[in-house]
Parts: structure tokens; C-alpha cells; sequence
């Protein structure tokens, strides 16, 4: 009888103590510009890069690893008795080609100082909206493309726009005639509508929840408004060639709040319809 408890009780002290230690479960790849999505106990606080991330009542929480993130990074996990337990993770580090763009806009290249409060203003705006932390949990939907064409341009390649070279490329460029369909790639709310910025022209951010958002730039025309509720599939922009661009194409960023994620990543293979339809 004495032995039968003991294994009963055995048994419930395999059961409970995952609970108390919390194993963090990791859906996805450690690789730059990934998006990582992680499981928890929800009473757990999870800190990531020094910023305390939003843990949903499942347990569910996603990060995001920038272009050149580190090739060890650490999760901080403060359990219910207030002990921190540090996760490390290896990244796999990625090699970036190199793009030379010729015939931009001179002024997107060789930037006039009269121009500079009107940059600054825009940028404000869009770090703005990336910063919003909302409780939305579009981020856990498979994304979809956001636009028929053809790939024109990855993420993370050095950038020389008429000889300059400047910041990487964050985005995927699909090229597609103007006037071609942008559409949620997943559910969201609208952020940022802006007609015309100096660099990316006609912008729209979208908020996917836990500082997940995406960003549509050189757009010809959008068709939402800054706190519209978007469903993913849900028209919400043309396609167009405007700001610092040579030809119709989208250009889609993701962001894990200022870390830029490959959108492309997120495709998980799934091919990108080559149509473009109007
Ligand atoms: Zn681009």
C-alpha cells in the first residue's frame, strides 16, 4: 500500500513539475529575420531583448530576431516563485546578397537638407505605429501573400541606389503592374495611412497584435483608413511606384516592434501567384 503511494505520488510530481520549472515550447526557426512563436504557462512573464513580451491567456507569445541578430540570444522567464530562468538559443546567421538599383529618384538618393523635418516627421510616425502592443492574435493565423508578381527583391540585401550604397533592403519587393490588388496577409488593424512619404510613398501599417505588425510602401492608392478592422484577404491597397522605387511593385516589411522580420520566412514555401490581377 505504502508503495503504491509512493508511485502515485511520483507520478504526480512528473506531472506537475513541467508546470512549475514552465518549458518554454518553440514553434519555430531560430534564424535572423525570423518570427518566432513560443509557448508558455501564462502566469510566466517572458522578457526579450530587455522589453517584457505580451503572453496571451494560452500561453502563446511571439518575438521577432532583426536582420543581424546575434548568433546566441536569451529569453528571460520569471516563473510564478519569482525565479528567472534564462532559455539561450542558437541563431542561424544568414548571408545577404547585394542589389545595385539605378535610374531612382535623385532626391531619394542625394537627400536635399529642406527635406529633412518632413523625413523625420514620417519616420516618428511609422515607429509609432510599430510600437503598439494590442492583445489582437492575428500574428498565430497562417499568412498568405499579400500581392500576385514576381519576387524582385529580398530581404537583408545591401543596397546601392545609384551608386550610393545605403540601408539594407527590409522587405520582399513583388513586382506587379499598377493598380494591382494588396490584400491582408493576415487579419489586423490599420495604424498608418499616409498618402505620399519622402522614401517609401504611399504607406499602410497594420497591426497583426504583440507588436507584429506589416508594412506596405510605394503603394499607388490605399483603400483603408487608419483604425479600420482588416480581415485577411480584404483589399487594402493598389500597388504603385511611388517614393524612393523604380517600377510598380509592393515592397512588405514585417516588424516584431523595431526588429525587421523576413516576410518571406513566413511564406513557408507556399508559392507566390504569379497573375497579377486587377
Ligand atoms: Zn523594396
Amino acid at each position: 500500500m505504502f508503495k503504491r503511494y509512493n508511485l502515485v505520488f511520483l507520478i504526480l510530481l512528473l506531472i506537475i513539475s513541467p508546470i512549475a520549472t514552465a518549458e518554454i515550447e518553440i514553434k519555430t526557426q531560430w534564424i535572423q529575420g525570423g518570427l518566432i512563436l513560443g509557448n508558455t504557462d501564462p502566469s510566466n512573464d517572458i522578457e526579450f531583448l530587455g522589453k517584457k513580451v505580451r503572453v496571451n491567456p494560452q500561453g502563446d507569445f511571439v518575438i521577432g530576431l532583426g536582420r543581424d541578430a546575434k548568433p546566441n540570444v536569451e529569453l528571460l522567464e520569471r516563473v510564478t516563485s519569482g525565479k528567472v530562468i534564462t532559455h539561450t538559443y542558437a541563431v542561424e546567421q544568414r548571408t545577404y546578397n547585394e542589389q545595385k538599383i539605378t535610374g531612382v529618384p535623385k532626391k531619394t538618393v542625394n537627400v536635399p537638407e529642406s527635406a529633412l523635418p518632413r523625413i523625420r516627421k514620417e519616420v516618428r510616425a511609422a515607429k509609432k505605429a510599430r510600437k503598439v502592443d494590442s492583445d489582437l492574435q492575428s500574428f498565430l493565423q497562417k499568412f498568405i501573400w499579400p500581392a500576385q508578381g514576381i519576387i524582385s527583391g529580398v530581404y537583408g540585401s545591401r543596397r546601392y541606389y545609384n551608386g550610393v550604397p545605403k540601408r539594407p533592403h527590409f522587405g520582399v519587393d513583388i513586382a506587379a503592374p499598377q493598380g494591382s490588388a494588396v490584400i491582408a496577409p493576415a487579419s489586423g488593424v490599420i495604424t498608418l495611412v499616409h498618402e505620399n512619404m519622402y522614401f517609401s510613398g504611399g504607406t499602410v501599417i497594420m497591426d497583426h497584435g504583440h507588436g507584429i505588425s506589416s508594412t506596405f510602401i510605394h503603394l499607388h492608392k490605399a483603400h483603408v483608413k487608419v483604425g479600420d478592422a482588416v480581415k485577411q484577404g480584404q483589399l487594402i491597397a493598389e500597388i504603385g511606384s511611388t517614393g524612393r522605387s523604380t517600377g510598380p511593385h509592393l515592397d512588405w516589411r514585417m516588424n516584431w516592434f523595431d526588429q525587421r522580420l523576413d516576410p518571406q520566412l513566413l511564406m513557408d514555401g507556399l508559392p507566390l501567384p504569379l497573375n497579377a490581377a486587377k
